[in-house]
């Protein structure tokens, strides 16, 4: 796929992008250069167009990585007599808690299982008991253990109570459908750098044109403040200062390159083949997954370490390093796990090359008990 040496990441974000797109950035174009605005322009009508959101939402272009999307977000669409409820169940729910505090934005969350998904009732509970609930914020795909958060069930609840929904999408977009027609969600966040496998340094917020109107005059940030980034760009079609023009260009290529691939389902689907070859030849080594399979999603499978004493995570992914692919720690205080993702432009043969080179890394470590209790 590549010419390059360059290990194959098989880690949740930077998520390794295809030669092409990494050809696309070779310009020095200035801002108002007809090649750059139309690379923006691009970008926004196809990630408006992927989650059908013709006529009630537009798409606002952010730089910086997912976490500043979410945080712009935040700070946009939440009003000064706002409050928000943040729901966690992992890593990026509690990042999300973490931006909140931070800015200093009134707020309230509550914590459901790691392993298994949060219910509609436990949403309705939680609003129920705090009536001054104006926004709710949850994340689709919890990349910490690669849970998929019921999102439909979730929009319904905020609909019926008339409560702004904001999505941390970053690990999602691109390979799940957040249909705006039937979500009704205020804000979706996403990133460059994962399912749209474009480099990283972008984040992009589908935005519902009527909860953006209102949010003028919320930031309190000037660079993050979505509704002032919007309507210059409405107006002029550029960036309200210097553009990323080369990371801009890189994404117009990845955007063309997911519509060429077969959209949404088709890039599920070869996530899916990855998963599950990974998944397969894990189990058939003997690992276990944290997650059950109806619960899991296809975006990053985490496994337990092997309960073998030659066992270290540092060993296995020097090993794994060697011999091309990078691989990524647990990121769970409770459970001692490891991750390997399958986004970027991975197919099932290098999952399958991922799993040989798994089997001689821990054979060269001396690891022989990978899952089973002793
Ligand atoms: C990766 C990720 C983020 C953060 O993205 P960065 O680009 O690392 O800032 C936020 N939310 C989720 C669910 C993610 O997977």
């Amino acid at each position: 796929m590549d010419d390059t040496d360059d290990p194959l990441l098989l880690t949740p974000g930077p998520a390794t992008i295809s030669a092409r797109v990494k050809q696309a950035m070779l310009h020095d174009y200035a801002s108002g250069d007809p090649r750059v605005i139309e690379a923006i322009g691009f970008a926004r009508r196809y990630l408006l167009e992927l989650c059908n959101g013709a006529g009630s939402h537009t798409v606002v272009p952010i730089l910086g990585s997912g976490t500043s999307g979410v945080e712009a977000t935040i700070g946009t669409f939440l009003p000064e007599g706002g409050r928000l409820l943040i729901h966690t169940n992992g890593i990026y729910g509690d990042r999300i808690i973490e931006i909140a505090r931070h800015m200093r934005a009134n707020h309230t969350s509550f914590r459901t299982a790691p392993y298994t998904p949060p219910t509609a009732e436990q949403f309705e509970a939680a609003l129920a008991a705090d009536p001054a609930i104006t926004h709710v914020m949850v994340v689709h795909c919890e990349t910490s253990t690669g849970i998929l958060n019921p999102i439909e069930a979730i929009a319904e609840v905020c609909r019926r109570r008339g409560k702004g929904l904001l999505v941390d999408a970053v690990a999602s977009f691109g390979a799940f459908a957040l249909d705006a027609k039937k979500l009704a969600y205020d804000a979706v966040v996403c990133s460059a750098n994962k399912g749209l496998q474009a480099p990283p340094g972008l984040a992009f917020v589908i935005a519902k044109r009527a909860a953006l109107e209102e949010s003028k005059g919320n930031a309190r940030s000037l660079t993050m403040d979505l509704w002032d980034q919007h309507q210059h760009m409405e107006r002029t079609g550029m960036f309200r200062f210097t553009p990323p023009t080369h990371l801009l260009l890189a994404m117009a290529e990845a955007l063309r390159e997911h519509q060429e691939e077969g959209g949404i389902a088709a890039r599920q689907a070869r996530y899916r083949r990855s998963w599950k070859r990974l998944v397969d030849g894990m189990r058939q080594m003997g690992f276990r997954t944290l997650l059950a399979d109806e619960v899991a999603s296809p975006i990053v499978a985490t496994f337990h370490d092997p309960p073998d004493e030659n066992y270290a995570f540092q060993k296995l992914y020097d090993g794994m390093l060697r011999r091309g692919f990078v691989i990524f720690p647990g990121r769970l205080a409770a459970a001692n796990t490891f991750r390997i993702a399958c986004i970027g432009v991975v197919t099932e043969a290098e999952i399958g090359r991922a799993l040989d080179a798994l089997a001689e890394t821990l054979a060269e470590m001396g690891v022989t008990r990978m899952g089973r209790a002793a």
